[in-house]
């Protein structure tokens, strides 16, 4: 493939750019002045390259695993973090961080309606699983969200109950029909739960938001916050692994879930690994910065082509996801089939929509990544039901990120003509 397209279209393109180009203009500001607190972080940690070697085995006394630690901790003005390739995902990292948060016979309240997908088996919603919530008698409840945001009424009344000993929000929509919440909404939130239940902790899950704002959760009121390295702060260079970040105490009780109690973060070996953590964090402002102006031409030239976007104006940006909707089946394969071909990995394969465990409808997804089921790199997928929305996010470069999107635009632009 050459990657050669219409005139049609790069003019189209063109209006795409232009059209958001004050959007690239404060996305590059706040990677600047993100960009500007990790590197602070790391010369003020004296990063050297001797933490790179890493450790093997028990991995006690790995410096560059601890420092790290510490870079993470200012970056997101917290007292400690847990930054780990242990963490098998950001699901892992966030479950680690929910246990940390209530004990037998405490409730979490979730405020921004039901948790994510993957965490709904460690409540235990979805059957008799071990190990979870229910199998340890600690009690999960939901506040709906109204129109999309927190319903601040209801969380008053809710969180004020004294049987709530933690808070539990989701800043990212993640592939849900809501809002991604802001930084000032998270400390809206975090105002109201403090007023009624000040010993509440709160909780909150950062997946697909860090970076994209100048502040992170914990420096507006949260308690703990927790993501995936294959997603924003691993800058596309994380190999695996999650992070959790937040007040000591909570840092420690979470670490004792993810290893054992009285081990805690003082062992995990990092073979070899410490290179691409640190790396991908100095990249990971900018990286999230490509992943964000790819989203906001991908919006602009879907607008101008007609097709329904979301978010749109102030809500664009707050975190990487955007979502396109095609109205009908065959729309949908297409553009995801043009994702795919646009990618640097597996370019060659044919996305199809397939049954999907916790899905009702089939679902198809197109990612031709680096890293396996990273969405820092350019990916998309959606549900074979209407809207036929397409969920899209990431991009490691803008200029490869407007390749695949315009691959995808080309794919769509030939099935609308025939
Ligand atoms: C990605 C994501 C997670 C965690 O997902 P993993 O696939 O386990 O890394 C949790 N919450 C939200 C909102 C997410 O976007």
């Amino acid at each position: 493939m050459s990657f050669d397209f219409s005139h049609e279209l790069l003019e189209l393109a063109r209006q795409a750019e232009a059209q958001a180009a004050l959007r690239f203009a404060a996305i590059d500001e706040v990677a600047f002045a993100n960009t500007r607190k990790v590197l602070s972080a790391f010369t003020n940690h004296r990063v050297s390259d001797t933490y790179f070697a890493g450790t093997t085995g028990y991995g006690y006394d790995d410096q560059g695993r601890d420092k790290l630690e510490e870079i993470y901790a200012e970056v997101f003005g917290a007292e400690a973090a847990l930054v780990r390739t242990g963490f098998v995902n950001g699901s892992h990292a966030l479950a680690c961080g929910m246990f940390a948060c209530v004990s037998t016979g405490e409730t979490m309240l979730s405020v921004t309606g039901n948790v994510y997908d993957t965490l709904q088996t460690v409540t235990g919603q979805h059957g008799k699983l071990g190990g979870t919530f229910a199998d340890y008698g600690i009690g999960f409840e939901t506040v709906d969200m109204k129109d999309g945001l927190p319903d601040l009424e209801a969380i008053r009344v809710r969180a004020a109950q004294p049987h709530i000993k933690a808070v539990y929000i989701q800043r990212s929509r993640g592939y849900a029909i809501r809002h991604t919440l802001s930084i000032d909404e998270i400390a809206e939130v975090c105002k109201v739960v403090r007023e009624v239940n000040p010993e509440a902790v709160i909780m909150v899950d950062n997946c697909y938001g860090e970076f994209c704002d100048t502040r992170e959760p914990t420096q507006v009121g949260a308690d703990l916050i927790a993501g995936s390295l294959i997603k924003n702060p691993g800058g596309g260079l994380a190999p695996t692994g999650g992070y959790i970040a937040g007040r000591k105490d909570l840092v420690e009780r979470a670490a004792f879930r993810l290893t054992l109690p009285g081990i805690g973060g003082e062992c995990g070996s990092t073979n070899g690994l410490n290179r691409s953590l640190y790396q991908g964090f100095f990249m990971a402002p900018h990286i999230t910065a490509q992943a964000l102006k790819t989203a906001a031409f991908c919006s602009a030239l879907m607008g101008i082509l007609g097709y329904d976007v979301s978010p749109v104006g102030d809500r664009a940006g707050l975190d990487i996801i955007h979502t396109v909707n095609f109205g009908a089946p065959e729309k949908l394969l297409a553009f995801c089939r043009g994702i795919q071909a646009g990618s640097p990995v597996d370019s060659y394969v044919t996305p199809e929509a397939w049954a999907m465990p916790g899905y009702d409808d089939p679902v198809v997804m197109a990612a031709g990544a680096f890293i396996q089921g990273s969405s820092i790199e350019l990916s998309c997928d959606g549900p074979m039901r209407p809207p036929y929305a397409a969920f899209i996010q990431g991009g490691l470069t803008y200029e490869s990120g407007k390749l695949g999107i315009l691959t995808a635009v080309q794919e769509l632009l030939r099935l609308e003509r025939k």
